[in-house]
């Protein structure tokens, strides 16, 4: 680097300008122009380095800071070379037009920022401003060395896009590059797959180490699980790079495959994690074992956004840990489609209560001795205006959870009552039907059973003897206090309470003795117990089971009715065990209100 003049081009370099600063005024304007030796020597010694350059975009004059710049050794002078080879003005078309027009004088100063070799060797990026000098037939190139700034900027950059923990690229790099794939992989003819796929990883009981051994330790087991996912993405390589290895957020990772080939690669990137990752971690002589649960999606660019690629991950991975963890497991559309499919329901619940979407079957009780149409169960369908009619399996549960039971178990009960008054008042010449209502458990919790039943059973005018209601054992198991009580006040009333599929839970039969039960209603599984036949010489145990329960229920004052009574051969064996009642397809299946009507009428 010499801050010397250059030899004989020293003369052009220093009468050359004529520099006029933007600032000055018209009047001394006219002084500035005109060219001395007091430009030259101030262009010469500027700090910053510039150039001049003739129409023909050839170098005619440099300064000191310029060639201290450029001039490296073994370069010959700069005078006379094409300023535009030197700063790579040609490369691309619009510049080197652009660099063209200010060359002909015809266009205002034009800005461009390029990486050169610095004389020293290293290099540098530099803004270079090129101005035309009017009245001159030259233009002025100025250069101004920005490295620091484009360092602070790329520093700054690789903070804000770097988990500082495990050096990993972060959330926002993560997203940044999924949505780059998505859009260049949305351009046919790149020889690309077209594809992408994602393994998306949580820890498991990551929690607990942070939890019992500290943040530190938490710390670098992560940094130390980021090591060997970064390892299992170099083995992972193919023709366009290694999958990009980020930390999400807390003990969550993702690998994202550009350009896969299918499911199976990235069924085999996960493959590889896991095994990564059961080797325990020694931190310090601590040995910790950790495993993942991992998420696999992969699809078509063409399919695919960022957001809806994650929330498939994120659905994937919530699979892999409620099947058990420390596992992958690849989306699967179908699974997807009943989840989304169960939130529209669960959504819908409770204005289709008020929209009268619901609609109750009525199944017969029938009464095991003789064939006689006993009473009915009630069941609830839901004409689902989008999914058709559905079973109560697609939709109780739901309910359930979000408490809309409360007011849909109302609609049932006062929907089953006014029914069953109906048919009392209607066939007056045979015993009336009772009705069997299910109740479920947040129904006795969260409602005032006891007072909506007084009042429906007063404005439907249904005798209280006409009403069953059936819960479960885990409803009434360990009932003290208010469900206790709710159970007491209905039996006063003289509203019958049934134990529905009894037998299914843990509830011993002495203790239900002591509670206001009079009715068991035997699970299916016992009656499909029955299949052998009379035949077998032995009786199956399921058999002498069920005679032994409905024999101690009798003593204890209570009648049986066994569910899902489909043969006449589960029938006979039944009334010969000495069941009560009897439900079930032999008999009928649950059908409409006015089946029910016919079946009363046919009896006259
Ligand atoms: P559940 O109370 O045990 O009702 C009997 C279920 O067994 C009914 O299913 C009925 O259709 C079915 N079933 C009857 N006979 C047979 C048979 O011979 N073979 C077979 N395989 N199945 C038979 P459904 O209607 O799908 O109801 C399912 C469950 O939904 C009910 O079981 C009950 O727990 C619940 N549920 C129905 N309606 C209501 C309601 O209004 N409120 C509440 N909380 N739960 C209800
Ligand atoms: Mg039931
Ligand atoms: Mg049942």
């Amino acid at each position: 680097m010499s801050a010397q003049p250059e030899g004989p081009t020293t003369a052009a370099e220093v009468s050359a300008p004529d520099l006029r600063p933007k600032f000055i005024t018209e009047s001394e304007r006219v002084r500035e122009c005109r060219p001395g030796p007091v430009h030259g020597a101030a262009f010469l010694a500027a700090p910053q380095p510039m150039l001049l350059v003739g129409r023909d975009g050839v170098i005619v004059g440099a300064n000191a800071a310029a060639r201290a710049l450029l001039h490296g050794e073994g370069t010959g002078p700069l005078v006379g070379r094409v300023a535009a080879d030197l700063l790579d003005l040609g490369s691309d078309p619009r510049t080197q037009d652009a660099y063209r027009e200010v060359l002909r004088g015809r266009q205002a100063p034009l800005g461009r920022t390029r990486r050169l070799k610095h004389a020293a060797g290293h290099s540098v990026w530099v803004r270079i401003t090129v101005s035309p000098v009017p009245g001159a037939e030259v233009v002025l190139l100025s250069l101004n060395d920005i490295s620091a700034h484009r360092d602070l900027q790329a520093g700054l950059r690789h903070l804000q896009t770097h988990d500082p923990v495990t050096r990993l690229p972060n959330r926002a790099l993560f997203f940044e590059r999924l949505t780059g794939a998505l859009e260049a992989g949305a351009y046919e003819g790149t020889g690309a797959t077209g594809r992408v796929g994602l393994c998306y990883l949580d820890l498991d009981g990551f929690k607990a180490v942070n939890d019992t051994l500290g943040h530190h330790v938490g710390d670098r087991l992560l940094a130390a699980v980021a090591e060997r996912l970064t390892h299992c993405a170099d083995l992972a390589r193919h023709a366009t790079g290694a999958p990009l290895v980020a930390r999400l957020g807390g003990d969550e990772f993702a690998l994202l495959m550009e350009d896969s080939t299918g499911t199976e690669q990235l069924a085999d990137l996960a493959e590889t994690v896991l095994e990564a990752l059961r080797e325990p971690f020694d931190l310090s002589g601590q040995l910790l074992s950790v495993s993942a649960s991992i998420g696999v999606v992969e699809r078509d660019v063409a399919d695919a956004s960022p957001m809806g690629l994650m929330q498939a991950a994120d659905t994937t991975l919530y699979w892999a840990k409620a099947d058990g963890k420390a596992r992958w497991t690849l989306f699967d559309p179908e699974r997807n489609a009943r989840r989304v499919t169960r939130q529209a329901l669960s959504s819908g619940l409770r204005p289709a209560v008020e929209r009268d979407e619901f609609v109750l079957a009525y199944q017969p009780l029938v009464r095991l001795e003789d064939g006689g149409l006993r009473g009915v169960e009630a069941l609830v369908r839901w004409r689902h205006p989008e999914f058709g009619l559905l079973t109560p399996n697609r939709f109780i549960a739901l309910a359930e959870e979000d408490g809309s039971i409360v007011q849909l178990g109302r609609w049932v009960l006062e929907t089953a009552c006014r029914q069953a008054r109906a048919w009392q008042l209607a066939h007056p010449d045979v015993a009336p039907v009772f009705v069997s209502v299910n109740v479920a458990v947040r129904q006795v919790w969260d409602s005032d059973l006891v007072a909506d039943v007084a009042r429906i059973l007063a404005e439907t005018g249904l005798p209280a003897e006409l009403l069953q209601l059936e819960l479960t054992e885990s409803a009434v198991m360990g009932s003290t206090g208010r469900p206790l009580r709710a159970l007491q006040d209905l039996s006063d009333m003289g509203v019958r309470i049934a134990i529905d599929d009894f037998g299914t839970g843990y509830s011993n039969l002495a203790y239900l003795s002591r509670l206001p039960v009079s009715v068991l209603k035997l699970d299916g599984a016992f009656v499909r117990g029955f299949e052998d036949g009379a035949s077998a010489p032995t009786e199956p145990a399921d058999a002498l089971i069920v005679e032994a329960m409905v024999q101690l229920a009798h003593r204890l004052g209570l009648t049986v009715t066994a569910e899902c009574v489909e043969t006449l051969d589960q029938a006979d064996r039944l009334r010969r065990i000495g069941c009560d009642t009897g439900q079930g397809y032999l008999y009928s299946r649950p059908v409409a209100a006015e089946r029910i009507s016919e079946l009363l009428a046919e009896r006259r």
